[in-house]
């Protein structure tokens, strides 16, 4: 989608620290983050949502899979992490383009606001 900005970091065409990079997905740190560590992984395509029917297995599982590396990259493998996907207006999601929130560095709360 042209005007996502989601899509437009996986582009390149907007600036963002990107942390990890292949040809099917990117993570970068959040603009405005809610925990020492908060980084968001995407998949480049644009899929608007868990709920989207573009949201499919492959993908999914390979985005899942990159999560334990790229926490291990940031320092979180000692102390652990929270990975949140927040999904429609109920689930919280602000951003209409899938993403996995990678937070740590900090004690998390339970449950969650
Ligand atoms: P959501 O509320 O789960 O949809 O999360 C969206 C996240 O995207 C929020 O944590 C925002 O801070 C983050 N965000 C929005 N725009 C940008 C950006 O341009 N760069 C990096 N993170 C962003």
């Amino acid at each position: 989608m042209s005007d996502c900005i989601f899509c437009k970091i996986g582009r390149h065409e907007l600036a963002s620290d990107i942390v990890y990079e292949d040809g099917e997905l990117v993570a970068f740190k959040d603009i405005n983050p809610v925990a020492p560590v908060h980084v968001l992984l995407i998949p480049k395509k644009h899929v608007s949502s868990l709920l989207d029917e573009g949201a499919e297995e492959g993908m999914l599982g390979r985005a899942l899979a990159l999560v334990p590396r790229i926490a291990r990259q940031l320092g979180l493998a000692e102390k652990g992490f929270r990975l949140v996907v927040n999904t429609g207006k109920e689930g919280g999601q602000t951003v209409g383009h899938l993403h996995f929130h990678i937070l740590g560095g900090r004690d998390m709360l339970w449950p969650p606001g």
